[in-house]
């Protein structure tokens, strides 16, 4: 058979019933394994066999959606994280440690700024931040010798500024380090980094794969395609012995496709267990089954919203990829063409004091500290999740006072819109 559409992925990728076999995936609600011999575990704990001991390290339910979400990335291997603050610092301390340095778009969501500006710092992993739209020159003066990965976010959350995926991969590979995506926002449905020349990609799949505002979950995708046995000095825990596993060599024994997936398994989550519950891996499948429909839907109702703001007189500027007055109309076109997701940012003329007054009188759209979920939200940074920041320090960050970011559901657009009008109005 021919390889299968998106959609047709989101629905059975991932897990196959056996004759007489459960339709849905089974939730396997169990810590632990049973085996005849102490030998046959054995060769688990060698690596020598695959199979299941120990739900910190891997959990049937777990895999089935891992592999489901790896097959919609196109990916080779995949493994899912308690969180996606788990999968992005999974994804980089897999082939980071003290005295390795990190370039990073400086356009990403504030949890994994945090995560490498300060916390990697405190661990001796040191990072160079840059533009999304940074060009070739300024990527290759970032990069230093101890470099070891690039990372980005498709579309940025909350900034919604889309990276220059194509100068990314080519600076990264220029210089030999993994490009590490954050794919959560366009989630594959919308765009598929790894063609784009991406090595890694990562999930919060607490925002639209989980889609209905019910389970926190990260996921991580190897593309199989980066060749750290070509890079062997920069990847030692790669591609020399792991005294841990009798001295085993991930990228010879597992190959370019199953490396780095599962030294992250056997290695990270062994010793920092973040590993997601069954019973959540359960919902976020529920959840992946109707990506494919919700997405095009919270995209239209993205882009009608974006429209009827950008033509308000109260609203002074409006972002969102898909309205031909942003920058990154054309270079979403190209990657996204058919768009990039529900959220749209946006400002009021009134500043905070607006800001608040409007959102007091939003009566679908709730005041929710989320995004990317089947009911509509919204967000104003300066009186929420930056309340520290006076306006001034707010300006300097690109998030003015009255900015607001709403996350579009799966409403009607219609009265997503008469919602919005009212609330202006009372603004007046
Ligand atoms: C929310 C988010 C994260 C963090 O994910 P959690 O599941 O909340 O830990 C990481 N990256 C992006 C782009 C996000 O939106």
């Amino acid at each position: 058979m021919k390889e299968t559409g998106i959609g047709t992925k989101c629905v059975q990728a991932g897990y196959t019933p056996e004759n007489g076999g459960p339709r849905q995936i089974p939730i396997i609600q169990s810590t632990t394994f049973k085996y005849d011999t102490s030998e046959a575990m054995g060769r688990l704990f060698d690596l020598e066999d695959a199979g299941y001991f120990y739900t910190r390290l891997q959990n049937p339910t777990n895999d089935y959606v891992a592999a489901k979400i790896a097959a919609m990335e196109g990916g080779t291997a995949g493994m899912l994280t308690s969180s996606g603050q788990a999968a992005n610092f999974f994804a980089l301390f897999n082939i980071c440690e003290a005295g390795d340095h990190i370039v990073s778009s400086s356009s990403i969501y504030g949890g994994t700024y945090n995560l490498i500006h300060v916390t990697m710092a405190k661990m001796g992993i040191t990072a160079t931040f840059v533009s999304p739209d940074a060009t070739a020159e300024e990527l290759d003066a970032a990069f230093q010798p101890n470099t070891k990965a690039l990372f980005g976010e498709s579309i940025a959350n909350p900034a919604l500024t889309v990276l220059d995926i194509e100068t990314f991969a080519a600076a990264a590979h220029r210089h030999g380090v993994p490009l590490i995506i954050d794919n959560t926002f366009p989630t594959p449905v919308n765009f598929r980094p790894i063609e784009w020349g991406a090595d890694i990609v990562t999930h919060s799949t607490t925002k639209y794969m989980d889609g209905h505002g019910a389970g926190v979950g990260g996921a991580i995708v190897d593309s199989g395609k980066f060749d750290w046995m070509a890079h062997k000095d920069k990847y030692p825990g790669l591609t020399t012995p792991d005294e841990s596993y009798h001295g085993i060599v991930y990228a010879e024994k597992f190959g370019q496709e199953g490396a780095f997936i599962t030294k992250a398994t056997s290695q990270l989550m062994r010793d920092f267990g973040s590993i997601q519950s069954p019973q959540n891996a359960f919902y976020l499948n529920l959840g992946l089954e109707s990506l494919h429909v919700r997405m095009p839907k919270h995209v239209e109702n993205g882009q009608a919203v974006a429209e009827f703001l950008e033509a308000h007189d109260l609203v002074t500027q409006v972002s969102y990829s898909g309205l031909k007055s942003s920058p990154y109309y054309e270079r979403a076109q190209k990657l996204m063409p058919n768009g990039g997701c529900g959220v749209v940012s946006f400002e009021l003329s009134g500043g905070r004091s607006m800001a608040e007054k409007f959102m007091m009188n939003l009566k679908l759209a709730a005041i929710e500290t989320h995004v990317a979920d089947a009911r509509t939200c919204c967000l104003n940074p300066a009186t929420s999740t930056h309340r520290q920041m006076n306006d001034a320090e707010l300006a300097d960050a690109g998030i003015p006072a009255g900015m607001i970011r709403m996350s579009c559901g799966l409403e009607d657009k219609e009265d997503l819109i008469a919602d919005l009008a009212q609330a202006l109005e009372a603004c007046r």
